[in-house]
């Protein structure tokens, strides 16, 4: 039974997790052709190491190729740990390049990688000192100041420094240590291109998504490489039409997920509920089948994008998250787990004559495993040396409201 339990679902676990504050940033001191020479510099040196290292018939272990490149780097004026991240980040590309049987990596991007030594940062006043060679830059961080202030109070790790059409940024990577709280009940998701229905054992409810409206987008751009299919890569009008009716289509993605993971997770923070959602990692297999690329490419994209935005938020409100093996979640009636009729969307159980349709059974399908993923946990937790007796008989817990749950499912 429990093993039955764990292959169909898996609970976020508890732990670190990472964060990060991405915004355009202004050099506020020092000069800022000198820091994209050091940019510049930095990956000229990170593409001669991949280089090298390309050519070695074995991969060096990290003591070898420490002994390799440290001088070299040293002479090109950068300091010792940028030094050894530059040969660590051209060892690990390298590595997983040659794993995957890929061609030789070519870094194309400003960037450059930064520890607490070589950056300081400074959230309350949203400034970042970093220090790439020998000398400081001080950046001043272009963002909303309520969006600066969530990461006020946590560590953070390393500092990303980019350059990109013109413009430079910083990503600030910070720890933040999730500890979900004991949920009371579950909102489960079930999700389509054109609507999300979420249910939490009691009531549905259904949110238009604008990924439809996305699609539409990037129909329109292939239909323009379709009408021009040699000139559209060369003509600079009908390229640049391509490129921002894509990037709009990509915002609307990203605002739409972000606004709407949002919303979830503050209705789940309201009632302590925990986030049941599909496991995105079996999605791959089953649409492989699906010829057109254009949608396929999009799906897995909001898809993808809706899942970041809600497991980040439910991370930053302390909520726990259930992803559920998708598998037959459609197929089967909700009652009585018989094989379901389908009539186009409409769904109807020839045993019980339930009847709805395919979206709704969806998400009551993802509660159900869901539940029984928790009913699982919570046996364990009965089966648990008596600790909790107590506490659970004062009603501190909070378990309390997921056993009445289960208690009235059994009912
Ligand atoms: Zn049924």
């Amino acid at each position: 039974m429990r093993a039955s339990i764990t292959c169909s679902a898996r609970v976020m676990p508890e732990g670190v997790y990472y964060k990060a504050l991405k915004a355009e940033v202004d050099v506020v001191k020092g000069d800022i052709n000198n820091l994209l020479w050091d940019l510049a510099v930095h990956r000229y040196t990170l593409q001669r190491v991949v280089d090298i290292l390309w050519e070695l018939d074995k991969i060096p272990k990290k003591s070898q190729v420490h002994q390799l490149f440290y001088p070299l780097l040293r002479s090109y004026g950068f300091r010792a740990h940028v030094a050894r991240n530059i040969y660590t980040t051209a060892l690990t590309l390298v590595k997983s390049v040659k794993e995957n049987n890929g061609s030789k990596p070519v870094i194309r991007r400003m960037t450059a990688r930064l520890d607490y030594q070589d950056a300081k940062v400074d959230v309350g006043n949203g400034v970042v000192r970093i220090i790439i060679r020998d000398k400081w830059y001080v950046l001043k961080v272009k963002h909303r100041r309520e969006y600066i202030e969530r990461f006020k109070g946590l560590r953070w790790k390393e500092v990303h420094v980019k350059y990109c059409n013109g413009r430079l940024y910083v990503s600030i990577v910070f720890v933040v240590k999730y500890s979900p709280y004991t949920p009371r009940g579950l909102l489960a998701l079930d999700v389509n291109l054109k609507q999300i229905v979420t249910y939490d054992g009691a009531s549905v409810r259904r949110y238009k998504t604008r990924f439809i409206d996305a699609l539409s987008k990037k129909g329109r751009a292939e239909e323009l490489q379709k009408k021009y299919p040699k000139r559209w890569r060369y003509n600079n009008r009908i390229l640049k039409r391509i490129r921002s009716l894509h990037k709009r289509a990509r915002n609307i993605v990203i605002d739409w997920c972000r606004k709407f993971a949002k919303e979830i997770v503050l209705g789940a923070c309201r009632h302590r509920y925990a986030i049941a959602l599909e496991d995105l990692s079996n999605l791959y297999k089953s649409m492989v089948r699906n010829r057109n690329t254009i949608v396929w490419e999009l799906t897995m994209f909001a898809y993808r994008r809706l899942h970041e935005s809600v497991v980040s938020k439910a991370i930053e409100y302390k909520i726990p998250v259930v992803f559920i093996n998708p598998r037959s979640t459609s197929s089967t009636c909700p009652r009585c787990s018989t094989k379901l009729v389908y009539n186009h969307r409409l769904a109807l159980c020839p045993k019980c004559s339930f009847i709805s349709d395919r979206d709704k059974v969806g998400a009551m399908n993802t509660w159900f495993k869901a539940l029984k993923a928790y009913a699982g946990e919570l046996g364990s937790l009965l089966n648990a040396p008596a600790v909790k007796d107590e506490t659970r008989q004062s009603g501190r817990t909070g378990n309390e409201g997921m056993k009445k749950v289960i208690k009235n499912i059994q009912i």
